[in-house]
């Protein structure tokens, strides 16, 4: 049984106690991932899922480091943070031991179940970071027998696409491997960036998937900031997939740091996407208004799911990130009962195949802003690849 890691944001602190308290009923298998910053604004994020027993991770963002946020954004105020952009030099056994520690207590003081250890963002040809990653995965142990806890050790890889394509153990990154294998971490997060677009997607996502299998075997895998693509990756082995709500639903680093190197815009922030789960995918609100008035395209967009959304549908647009959690878990939990790998995969095929049909039938309304198929396409072209034989990837 996979889980589903949702990545609530300061906006949802309401919102968290009333999804939690509803995890009785047909939510189980649910983790709550916070950022950094948003534990430490608003404690009553971190108290919620302590609370309803959820298990909570606290993400410390440790890339944020590699390229300094305005000094406005909300990361600065972690306790670890920096306002200048660090070089990797500057990371000796000492700060690593001290980064480590800091960012191990600070959430561990916010009842984080699990620690997530510092990761940085491996870029193509980056080794700089690489070498510093590898260091924090050989210091992990004995800094957290120092300081005496015992939780689960999360290790997140992150890296470009391109590491996992051609010759991964992670591209010329061999140290790398055997530092994480030294580590024998409980769970490793794999936090691809830019899996989910390109002109072949289905390369990238096979690529992805690839790793997945192949990490599984050192450590369960979950699928981090994956939300587009979080059910393939499950497909593969994946224990889980972790998403935000509606926003951000997969990882592109390069955004990412260009969005936080200024300072956060004031106003209304744009409205959230809604998770059509014929789509596989949120779904811009508007887009999603405009279907709704079109009678022979919205049957087959709207929640069918009367536990989730009230009948008819209103419900997925009034109270979209509840509808998005339901429906989310819902997809998993169907995937979770295939047995079979190679099934699994015809299921991510057809599913996909629906999702692609639909697309082209909402893409050719008069619409501002057209459903993106690049995920839908990759899933689809790799789904039937594996659907045959034993649903198995080669790895490296
Ligand atoms: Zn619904």
């Amino acid at each position: 049984m996979s889980d589903l890691l949702i990545r609530p944001g300061l906006a949802d602190a309401s919102l968290l106690p009333r999804l939690l308290a509803e995890r009785g009923d047909g939510l189980a298998r649910l983790r709550v991932v916070l950022d950094a910053h948003a534990a430490l604004r608003n404690s009553s994020l971190s108290i919620s899922a302590r609370n309803a027993g959820v298990p909570l991770l606290i993400d410390p963002q440790t890339y944020f480091l590699q390229d300094a946020p305005a000094s406005s954004d909300p990361w600065q105020d972690v306790p670890f943070a920096s306002t200048r952009a660090m070089v990797p030099g500057y990371y000796d056994h000492a700060a690593i031991d001290r980064l480590i520690a800091d960012s191990t207590r600070f959430q561990v003081e916010r009842d984080a179940t699990a620690v997530v250890l510092p990761y940085f963002f491996l870029g193509r040809m980056e080794t700089g970071w690489m070498d510093v990653q590898a260091s924090v995965w050989r210091r992990a142990r004995p800094v957290l027998a120092d300081l005496d806890v015992g939780l689960p050790i999360i290790a997140p890889v992150a890296l470009d696409w391109s590491r996992l394509s051609g010759s991964s153990p992670f591209a010329r990154g061999e140290q790398l491997d055997r530092a994480l294998r030294a580590l024998s971490p409980d769970e490793v997060a794999l936090a691809a960036s830019k899996s989910h677009l390109g002109k072949k997607p289905e390369d990238r996502l096979r690529a992805l998937c690839a790793e997945v299998a192949r990490l599984s075997a050192i450590a369960p895998v979950v699928a981090w900031s994956q939300g587009v693509l979080g059910e393939a990756c499950v497909a593969a082995g994946a224990v889980g997939y972790e998403t935000r709500l509606g926003y951000r639903e997969a990882l592109d680093m390069t955004s990412v740091f260009a969005a936080h190197r200024v300072p956060p815009k004031p106003g209304p922030r744009t409205p959230r996407m809604v998770y059509v789960r014929p789509l596989m995918r949120g779904v811009a609100k508007r887009t999603i208004e405009a279907v709704s008035a079109n009678p022979r395209i919205w049957p087959s967009v709207f929640c069918l799911d009367h536990t989730c959304c009230a009948p008819g549908g209103s419900a997925m647009l009034g109270d979209a990130r509840m509808h998005s959690v339901h429906a989310r878990r819902r997809a998993l939990d169907e995937l979770d009962a295939i047995a079979s790998p190679a099934w699994r995969w015809g299921a991510i095929a057809d599913r996909s195949q629906v999702g692609l049909d639909l697309a082209a039938r909402i893409n050719r309304l008069d619409i501002r802003q057209r459903v993106d198929v690049t995920a839908l396409r990759g899933m689809n072209a790799l789904g039937e690849s594996l659907r045959q034989g034993e649903g198995q990837i080669r790895t490296a």
